[in-house]
Protein backbone atom coordinates (compact mmCIF):
# COMPACT_ATOMS: atom_id res chain seq x y z
CA UNK A 1 0.00 0.00 0.00
CA UNK A 2 1.43 3.74 -0.97
CA UNK A 3 2.52 6.00 2.26
CA UNK A 4 3.22 2.84 4.27
CA UNK A 5 6.94 2.93 6.31
CA UNK A 6 8.72 -0.20 5.72
CA UNK A 7 11.23 -1.95 7.88
CA UNK A 8 13.15 -4.91 8.59
CA UNK A 9 11.59 -5.24 11.99
CA UNK A 10 8.60 -3.42 13.79
CA UNK A 11 9.35 -3.78 17.56
CA UNK A 12 5.93 -3.32 20.02
CA UNK A 13 6.97 -2.30 22.91
CA UNK A 14 9.99 -0.23 24.20
CA UNK A 15 10.91 -1.07 27.82
CA UNK A 16 13.97 -3.37 28.11
CA UNK A 17 12.96 -6.12 26.07
CA UNK A 18 11.93 -4.31 22.92
CA UNK A 19 14.86 -1.55 23.59
CA UNK A 20 17.32 -4.01 23.83
CA UNK A 21 15.80 -6.44 21.17
CA UNK A 22 16.16 -3.26 18.77
CA UNK A 23 19.32 -2.16 19.43
CA UNK A 24 20.56 -5.76 18.67
CA UNK A 25 18.56 -5.82 15.37
CA UNK A 26 19.96 -2.56 14.18
CA UNK A 27 23.43 -3.08 15.27
CA UNK A 28 23.10 -6.58 12.97
CA UNK A 29 22.25 -4.29 10.31
CA UNK A 30 18.51 -4.28 10.28
CA UNK A 31 15.97 -1.79 10.06
CA UNK A 32 14.37 -1.26 12.96
CA UNK A 33 11.54 0.79 13.82
CA UNK A 34 9.91 0.87 17.90
CA UNK A 35 6.78 2.14 18.82
CA UNK A 36 5.78 2.80 22.32
CA UNK A 37 2.65 3.69 23.64
CA UNK A 38 3.64 5.26 27.17
CA UNK A 39 7.40 6.25 26.02
CA UNK A 40 10.34 4.04 27.02
CA UNK A 41 9.72 3.66 31.02
CA UNK A 42 6.84 5.55 32.21
CA UNK A 43 5.87 4.99 35.25
CA UNK A 44 2.90 2.49 34.66
CA UNK A 45 5.17 0.34 32.42
CA UNK A 46 7.22 -2.86 33.99
CA UNK A 47 10.52 -1.37 33.08
CA UNK A 48 10.06 1.90 35.30
CA UNK A 49 12.01 2.67 38.37
CA UNK A 50 15.55 3.86 39.44
CA UNK A 51 17.00 0.41 39.91
CA UNK A 52 17.17 -3.46 39.82
CA UNK A 53 18.42 -6.57 41.61
CA UNK A 54 21.17 -8.44 39.40
CA UNK A 55 22.51 -11.51 40.47
CA UNK A 56 24.24 -14.66 38.99
CA UNK A 57 22.47 -17.21 42.00
CA UNK A 58 19.93 -19.11 39.73
CA UNK A 59 19.24 -22.55 40.33
CA UNK A 60 19.19 -23.02 36.54
CA UNK A 61 21.90 -22.95 34.54
CA UNK A 62 20.66 -21.24 31.26
CA UNK A 63 19.89 -18.13 33.70
CA UNK A 64 23.03 -18.22 35.66
CA UNK A 65 25.05 -18.19 32.22
CA UNK A 66 22.61 -15.60 30.40
CA UNK A 67 23.43 -13.03 33.78
CA UNK A 68 26.91 -13.77 32.98
CA UNK A 69 26.19 -12.79 29.78
CA UNK A 70 24.13 -9.20 30.97
CA UNK A 71 26.72 -8.33 33.01
CA UNK A 72 29.77 -7.99 30.49
CA UNK A 73 26.84 -6.44 27.76
CA UNK A 74 26.20 -3.75 30.45
CA UNK A 75 29.76 -2.94 31.16
CA UNK A 76 29.98 -2.96 27.34
CA UNK A 77 27.18 -0.07 27.55
CA UNK A 78 28.52 1.60 30.16
CA UNK A 79 31.89 1.97 28.68
CA UNK A 80 30.36 3.22 25.12
CA UNK A 81 27.88 5.71 27.12
CA UNK A 82 30.30 6.66 29.59
CA UNK A 83 27.47 6.10 32.07
CA UNK A 84 27.41 4.20 35.14
CA UNK A 85 24.46 1.52 35.06
CA UNK A 86 25.89 -1.97 37.26
CA UNK A 87 26.62 -1.04 41.03
CA UNK A 88 27.88 -4.51 41.80
CA UNK A 89 27.89 -4.97 45.71
CA UNK A 90 27.68 -9.07 45.97
CA UNK A 91 24.25 -10.85 47.18
CA UNK A 92 23.72 -12.41 49.67
CA UNK A 93 20.74 -15.60 49.76
CA UNK A 94 19.16 -17.07 52.34
CA UNK A 95 16.54 -19.35 52.50
CA UNK A 96 15.31 -23.43 52.77
CA UNK A 97 18.71 -25.43 52.44
CA UNK A 98 17.50 -27.33 49.37
CA UNK A 99 17.01 -24.28 47.26
CA UNK A 100 20.52 -22.84 48.87
CA UNK A 101 22.05 -26.06 47.63
CA UNK A 102 20.88 -25.68 43.95
CA UNK A 103 21.85 -22.24 43.68
CA UNK A 104 25.62 -22.96 44.89
CA UNK A 105 25.55 -26.26 42.11
CA UNK A 106 24.69 -23.92 39.76
CA UNK A 107 26.34 -20.84 39.49
CA UNK A 108 29.58 -22.84 41.05
CA UNK A 109 29.27 -25.15 37.78
CA UNK A 110 29.35 -21.87 35.48
CA UNK A 111 33.07 -21.48 37.37
CA UNK A 112 31.57 -18.59 39.76
CA UNK A 113 32.84 -18.78 43.22
CA UNK A 114 29.69 -18.44 46.09
CA UNK A 115 30.60 -19.01 49.44
CA UNK A 116 28.40 -20.72 51.90
CA UNK A 117 28.23 -18.06 55.13
CA UNK A 118 27.66 -18.60 58.67
CA UNK A 119 26.37 -15.72 60.80
CA UNK A 120 29.66 -14.37 61.77
CA UNK A 121 30.53 -14.60 58.03
CA UNK A 122 27.49 -12.45 56.69
CA UNK A 123 27.90 -9.76 59.99
CA UNK A 124 31.51 -9.22 57.86
CA UNK A 125 30.00 -8.39 54.95
CA UNK A 126 26.14 -7.04 56.00
CA UNK A 127 27.14 -6.35 59.70
CA UNK A 128 23.35 -4.80 60.64
CA UNK A 129 21.85 -8.03 58.74
CA UNK A 130 20.56 -10.13 61.20
CA UNK A 131 20.76 -13.57 60.85
CA UNK A 132 19.30 -16.69 63.21
CA UNK A 133 21.87 -18.83 64.75
CA UNK A 134 20.62 -21.38 62.81
CA UNK A 135 20.25 -19.81 59.56
CA UNK A 136 22.85 -20.51 56.48
CA UNK A 137 23.15 -17.84 53.90
CA UNK A 138 25.42 -18.12 50.62
CA UNK A 139 27.63 -14.96 48.86
CA UNK A 140 28.55 -14.32 45.74
CA UNK A 141 30.04 -11.12 43.97
CA UNK A 142 28.44 -11.41 40.43
CA UNK A 143 25.46 -9.13 41.87
CA UNK A 144 24.25 -5.88 43.12
CA UNK A 145 22.20 -3.50 41.46
CA UNK A 146 21.41 -2.36 37.97
CA UNK A 147 20.78 1.05 37.49
CA UNK A 148 17.85 0.57 35.94
CA UNK A 149 16.39 3.99 34.57
CA UNK A 150 19.86 4.88 33.26
CA UNK A 151 20.48 1.09 31.93
CA UNK A 152 17.29 1.65 29.60
CA UNK A 153 18.34 5.19 28.93
CA UNK A 154 21.39 4.17 27.53
CA UNK A 155 20.12 0.77 25.49
CA UNK A 156 17.09 3.77 23.69
CA UNK A 157 20.31 5.82 23.07
CA UNK A 158 22.48 2.79 21.34
CA UNK A 159 19.72 1.42 19.41
CA UNK A 160 19.34 5.02 18.39
CA UNK A 161 22.30 5.58 17.48
CA UNK A 162 22.64 2.22 15.77
CA UNK A 163 20.30 3.56 13.43
CA UNK A 164 16.41 2.59 14.71
CA UNK A 165 13.67 4.83 14.22
CA UNK A 166 12.13 5.21 17.92
CA UNK A 167 8.32 6.00 17.75
CA UNK A 168 6.76 7.11 20.89
CA UNK A 169 4.22 7.87 23.46
CA UNK A 170 2.22 5.86 19.81
CA UNK A 171 0.01 2.79 20.29
CA UNK A 172 0.01 0.13 17.94
CA UNK A 173 -3.57 -0.36 17.40
CA UNK A 174 -3.19 -3.34 14.96
CA UNK A 175 -1.24 -5.79 13.73
CA UNK A 176 -1.92 -8.58 10.79
CA UNK A 177 0.03 -10.84 8.70
CA UNK A 178 0.65 -9.06 5.07
CA UNK A 179 1.86 -11.33 1.88
CA UNK A 180 5.22 -12.74 3.09
CA UNK A 181 5.49 -9.89 5.78
CA UNK A 182 3.61 -7.71 8.56
CA UNK A 183 1.32 -4.39 8.68
CA UNK A 184 1.52 -2.63 11.73
CA UNK A 185 -0.97 0.32 12.18
CA UNK A 186 -0.88 2.86 15.07
CA UNK A 187 -3.90 5.69 14.53
CA UNK A 188 -1.35 7.96 12.81
CA UNK A 189 0.39 5.83 10.78
CA UNK A 190 0.95 2.02 9.03
CA UNK A 191 3.83 0.18 9.23
CA UNK A 192 5.24 -2.94 6.71
CA UNK A 193 7.63 -5.14 8.01
CA UNK A 194 8.93 -8.24 7.55
CA UNK A 195 8.55 -8.94 10.77
CA UNK A 196 7.44 -7.57 14.46
CA UNK A 197 8.56 -8.49 18.03
CA UNK A 198 6.38 -8.06 20.43
CA UNK A 199 7.31 -6.69 23.64
CA UNK A 200 4.35 -5.11 25.19
CA UNK A 201 5.17 -6.03 28.46
CA UNK A 202 1.82 -6.63 29.96
CA UNK A 203 0.06 -5.47 27.11
CA UNK A 204 1.17 -8.29 25.19
CA UNK A 205 -1.43 -11.09 25.84
CA UNK A 206 -4.06 -8.66 24.73
CA UNK A 207 -2.31 -7.52 21.53
CA UNK A 208 -2.02 -11.51 20.83
CA UNK A 209 -4.90 -12.46 21.74
CA UNK A 210 -6.34 -9.97 19.12
CA UNK A 211 -3.37 -11.47 16.49
CA UNK A 212 -5.06 -15.01 17.42
CA UNK A 213 -2.71 -16.12 19.35
CA UNK A 214 -3.22 -17.40 23.31
CA UNK A 215 -0.84 -17.39 26.02
CA UNK A 216 -1.14 -18.03 29.86
CA UNK A 217 0.15 -14.29 30.53
CA UNK A 218 -1.11 -13.29 33.96
CA UNK A 219 -0.15 -9.25 34.29
CA UNK A 220 0.19 -8.19 38.10
CA UNK A 221 1.01 -4.87 39.66
CA UNK A 222 3.85 -5.15 42.45
CA UNK A 223 5.49 -2.89 45.08
CA UNK A 224 9.04 -2.02 45.64
CA UNK A 225 9.79 0.62 48.81
CA UNK A 226 13.20 2.64 48.27
CA UNK A 227 14.12 3.62 52.39
CA UNK A 228 15.82 6.76 53.02
CA UNK A 229 18.81 4.75 54.68
CA UNK A 230 22.49 6.10 53.15
CA UNK A 231 24.55 3.72 55.43
CA UNK A 232 23.24 1.11 53.12
CA UNK A 233 24.26 2.10 49.64
CA UNK A 234 27.17 -0.39 50.08
CA UNK A 235 25.97 -3.00 50.93
CA UNK A 236 25.41 -6.33 48.76
CA UNK A 237 22.14 -7.35 47.80
CA UNK A 238 19.67 -9.78 49.62
CA UNK A 239 17.26 -12.42 48.37
CA UNK A 240 15.16 -14.48 51.28
CA UNK A 241 13.53 -16.85 49.58
CA UNK A 242 11.55 -17.89 52.37
CA UNK A 243 10.32 -15.40 54.49
CA UNK A 244 6.78 -14.23 55.32
CA UNK A 245 5.10 -13.41 52.37
CA UNK A 246 2.89 -10.04 51.70
CA UNK A 247 -0.15 -11.48 52.33
CA UNK A 248 1.61 -13.34 55.48
CA UNK A 249 1.69 -16.66 53.56
CA UNK A 250 5.07 -17.81 52.65
CA UNK A 251 6.71 -15.65 50.08
CA UNK A 252 10.01 -14.73 48.97
CA UNK A 253 12.02 -10.86 49.69
CA UNK A 254 14.98 -9.15 47.96
CA UNK A 255 16.54 -6.15 48.63
CA UNK A 256 19.43 -3.93 46.63
CA UNK A 257 21.20 -0.81 47.33
CA UNK A 258 20.35 2.55 45.32
CA UNK A 259 23.42 5.00 45.33
CA UNK A 260 21.62 8.24 46.09
CA UNK A 261 18.82 7.04 48.31
CA UNK A 262 19.90 3.81 50.58
CA UNK A 263 17.89 0.46 49.88
CA UNK A 264 15.26 -1.23 48.27
CA UNK A 265 12.99 -3.50 49.73
CA UNK A 266 9.62 -5.64 48.17
CA UNK A 267 7.96 -8.65 48.45
CA UNK A 268 8.49 -10.88 45.32
CA UNK A 269 4.65 -11.33 44.55
CA UNK A 270 2.66 -9.77 42.57
CA UNK A 271 -1.05 -8.39 43.01
CA UNK A 272 -4.24 -9.07 40.81
CA UNK A 273 -6.06 -6.41 39.38
CA UNK A 274 -4.01 -4.68 36.79
CA UNK A 275 -5.93 -2.44 34.48
CA UNK A 276 -4.21 -1.98 31.31
CA UNK A 277 -5.51 1.76 31.01
CA UNK A 278 -4.75 2.62 34.43
CA UNK A 279 -2.39 6.13 33.88
CA UNK A 280 -0.97 5.65 37.83
CA UNK A 281 -0.92 3.29 40.89
CA UNK A 282 -1.23 4.40 44.00
CA UNK A 283 0.80 2.46 46.96
CA UNK A 284 -0.82 -0.23 49.22
CA UNK A 285 0.47 0.54 52.53
CA UNK A 286 -0.47 -2.61 54.26
CA UNK A 287 1.55 -4.37 52.26
CA UNK A 288 4.24 -1.15 53.10
CA UNK A 289 3.67 -1.73 56.43
CA UNK A 290 4.39 -5.37 56.80
CA UNK A 291 7.30 -4.78 54.65
CA UNK A 292 8.81 -2.57 56.98
CA UNK A 293 8.07 -5.08 60.15
CA UNK A 294 10.53 -7.92 57.98
CA UNK A 295 13.24 -5.00 57.66
CA UNK A 296 12.69 -4.49 61.49
CA UNK A 297 12.99 -8.06 62.74
CA UNK A 298 16.21 -8.31 59.82
CA UNK A 299 18.28 -4.83 60.44
CA UNK A 300 17.05 -4.13 64.27
CA UNK A 301 19.47 -1.21 64.48
CA UNK A 302 18.62 0.53 61.15
CA UNK A 303 16.23 3.29 61.19
CA UNK A 304 13.73 2.82 57.78
CA UNK A 305 12.46 5.74 57.02
CA UNK A 306 10.36 5.08 53.84
CA UNK A 307 11.92 7.38 50.83
CA UNK A 308 9.12 5.98 48.21
CA UNK A 309 7.02 3.18 47.45
CA UNK A 310 6.70 2.41 44.14
CA UNK A 311 4.04 0.27 42.47
CA UNK A 312 3.84 -1.26 38.55
CA UNK A 313 3.58 -3.80 36.76
CA UNK A 314 4.75 -7.52 35.66
CA UNK A 315 4.04 -10.07 33.85
CA UNK A 316 3.80 -13.92 35.43
CA UNK A 317 4.21 -17.09 32.57
CA UNK A 318 3.03 -20.22 34.79
CA UNK A 319 6.37 -21.06 35.00
CA UNK A 320 8.41 -18.17 35.74
CA UNK A 321 9.90 -17.99 32.39
CA UNK A 322 10.07 -16.16 29.93
CA UNK A 323 8.88 -16.06 26.12
CA UNK A 324 10.87 -15.80 23.52
CA UNK A 325 10.29 -17.74 20.13
CA UNK A 326 8.44 -17.59 16.55
CA UNK A 327 4.76 -17.53 17.02
CA UNK A 328 4.52 -20.22 15.31
CA UNK A 329 0.94 -20.94 13.23
CA UNK A 330 -0.06 -18.47 10.71
CA UNK A 331 2.39 -15.98 11.72
CA UNK A 332 5.36 -18.35 12.07
CA UNK A 333 8.09 -16.27 12.21
CA UNK A 334 6.69 -13.18 11.16
CA UNK A 335 5.95 -12.85 14.72
CA UNK A 336 8.55 -12.67 17.81
CA UNK A 337 7.07 -12.90 21.04
CA UNK A 338 9.63 -11.44 23.85
CA UNK A 339 7.34 -11.16 26.56
CA UNK A 340 6.32 -12.73 30.32
CA UNK A 341 8.90 -11.26 32.26
CA UNK A 342 7.37 -12.94 34.85
CA UNK A 343 9.22 -10.20 37.03
CA UNK A 344 12.85 -11.03 36.67
CA UNK A 345 13.84 -9.87 33.51
CA UNK A 346 15.68 -6.92 33.75
CA UNK A 347 18.69 -7.96 34.67
CA UNK A 348 19.22 -9.75 31.67
CA UNK A 349 19.02 -6.64 29.92
CA UNK A 350 21.22 -6.74 26.52
CA UNK A 351 21.36 -10.34 26.77
CA UNK A 352 17.28 -10.26 26.08
CA UNK A 353 17.99 -8.77 22.99
CA UNK A 354 20.62 -11.21 21.58
CA UNK A 355 17.94 -13.97 22.50
CA UNK A 356 15.49 -11.91 20.58
CA UNK A 357 17.35 -11.52 17.63
CA UNK A 358 19.03 -14.58 17.08
CA UNK A 359 15.31 -16.14 16.41
CA UNK A 360 14.53 -13.27 14.80
CA UNK A 361 17.60 -14.27 12.29
CA UNK A 362 16.08 -18.17 12.36
CA UNK A 363 18.01 -19.38 15.52
CA UNK A 364 16.27 -22.22 17.39
CA UNK A 365 14.26 -20.72 20.57
CA UNK A 366 16.09 -21.59 24.06
CA UNK A 367 14.27 -24.74 25.30
CA UNK A 368 13.38 -23.16 28.38
CA UNK A 369 11.71 -19.81 26.42
CA UNK A 370 9.75 -21.80 23.73
CA UNK A 371 6.15 -21.12 23.62
CA UNK A 372 5.34 -24.65 23.62
CA UNK A 373 6.95 -26.03 26.13
CA UNK A 374 5.35 -28.08 28.94
CA UNK A 375 5.11 -25.75 31.63
CA UNK A 376 2.42 -23.18 29.89
CA UNK A 377 0.15 -25.58 29.30
CA UNK A 378 -1.43 -24.73 32.02
CA UNK A 379 -3.21 -20.74 33.24
CA UNK A 380 -0.81 -18.43 35.29
CA UNK A 381 -1.62 -16.53 38.48
CA UNK A 382 -0.67 -13.21 39.03
CA UNK A 383 -0.09 -14.06 42.64
CA UNK A 384 2.38 -16.70 42.37
CA UNK A 385 5.52 -15.73 43.62
CA UNK A 386 8.72 -15.68 42.17
CA UNK A 387 10.62 -18.67 42.10
CA UNK A 388 13.24 -18.03 40.14
C1 LIG B 1 7.96 -4.12 41.09
C2 LIG B 1 8.90 -4.81 40.16
C3 LIG B 1 10.16 -5.19 40.60
C4 LIG B 1 11.03 -5.87 39.74
N1 LIG B 1 12.27 -6.20 40.19
C5 LIG B 1 13.15 -6.78 39.34
C6 LIG B 1 14.47 -7.03 39.77
O1 LIG B 1 14.84 -6.72 40.90
N2 LIG B 1 15.34 -7.61 38.88
C7 LIG B 1 14.97 -7.92 37.62
O2 LIG B 1 15.79 -8.44 36.86
N3 LIG B 1 13.72 -7.67 37.18
C8 LIG B 1 12.81 -7.11 38.01
N4 LIG B 1 11.54 -6.83 37.60
C9 LIG B 1 11.13 -7.28 36.26
C10 LIG B 1 11.49 -6.31 35.17
O3 LIG B 1 11.26 -4.99 35.57
C11 LIG B 1 10.66 -6.68 33.97
O4 LIG B 1 10.96 -8.05 33.67
C12 LIG B 1 10.98 -5.86 32.74
O5 LIG B 1 10.96 -4.50 33.05
C13 LIG B 1 9.97 -6.19 31.64
O6 LIG B 1 10.15 -5.30 30.59
P1 LIG B 1 9.28 -5.35 29.27
O7 LIG B 1 10.05 -4.62 28.26
O8 LIG B 1 8.87 -6.75 29.00
O9 LIG B 1 7.91 -4.58 29.63
P2 LIG B 1 7.63 -3.02 29.73
O10 LIG B 1 8.73 -2.31 30.38
O11 LIG B 1 6.27 -2.87 30.35
O12 LIG B 1 7.59 -2.53 28.25
C14 LIG B 1 6.45 -2.71 27.46
C15 LIG B 1 6.24 -1.45 26.66
O13 LIG B 1 5.18 -1.70 25.74
C16 LIG B 1 4.53 -0.48 25.51
N5 LIG B 1 3.19 -0.79 24.95
C17 LIG B 1 2.13 -1.34 25.55
N6 LIG B 1 1.10 -1.44 24.71
C18 LIG B 1 1.52 -0.94 23.52
C19 LIG B 1 0.91 -0.75 22.27
N7 LIG B 1 -0.38 -1.11 22.03
N8 LIG B 1 1.62 -0.16 21.29
C20 LIG B 1 2.91 0.22 21.49
N9 LIG B 1 3.54 0.07 22.68
C21 LIG B 1 2.85 -0.53 23.68
C22 LIG B 1 4.49 0.20 26.88
O14 LIG B 1 4.41 1.61 26.71
C23 LIG B 1 5.80 -0.27 27.50
O15 LIG B 1 6.80 0.74 27.46
C24 LIG B 1 10.64 -6.16 38.43
C25 LIG B 1 9.38 -5.76 37.98
C26 LIG B 1 8.53 -5.08 38.82
C27 LIG B 1 7.19 -4.65 38.31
Amino acid sequence: MSGAQTFDTIVIGGGVFGMSSAFELARRGQRVAVIDRFGSGHEVTSSTGASRSIRVAYDHPFYVNLALEAIAGWHDLEARSGHKILHLTGQIDLGPAAKLAALADHVRAAGVEIAALDADGVRALFPEMHLLPHEGALYHAHAGTVLAEVGLMVLAQAAAEAGATILAPERVTALAPDGAGVRVDTGKRELRADRIVMAAGPWSGALLSRAGLDLPLAPAVAQVTFLDAPDLTERPGLAEWQAVGKDGADGGLYGHPVPGIGYKIAFDAGQAGWDSEVTSWSPDFVEERRLLDWFHARFPDVPAKVARTQRHPWTMTPDADFIVDEAGGDWGRRLILACGCSGHAFKFGPALGRLVADVAEGGAAPELLRRDRPGLLVQATATAPITR
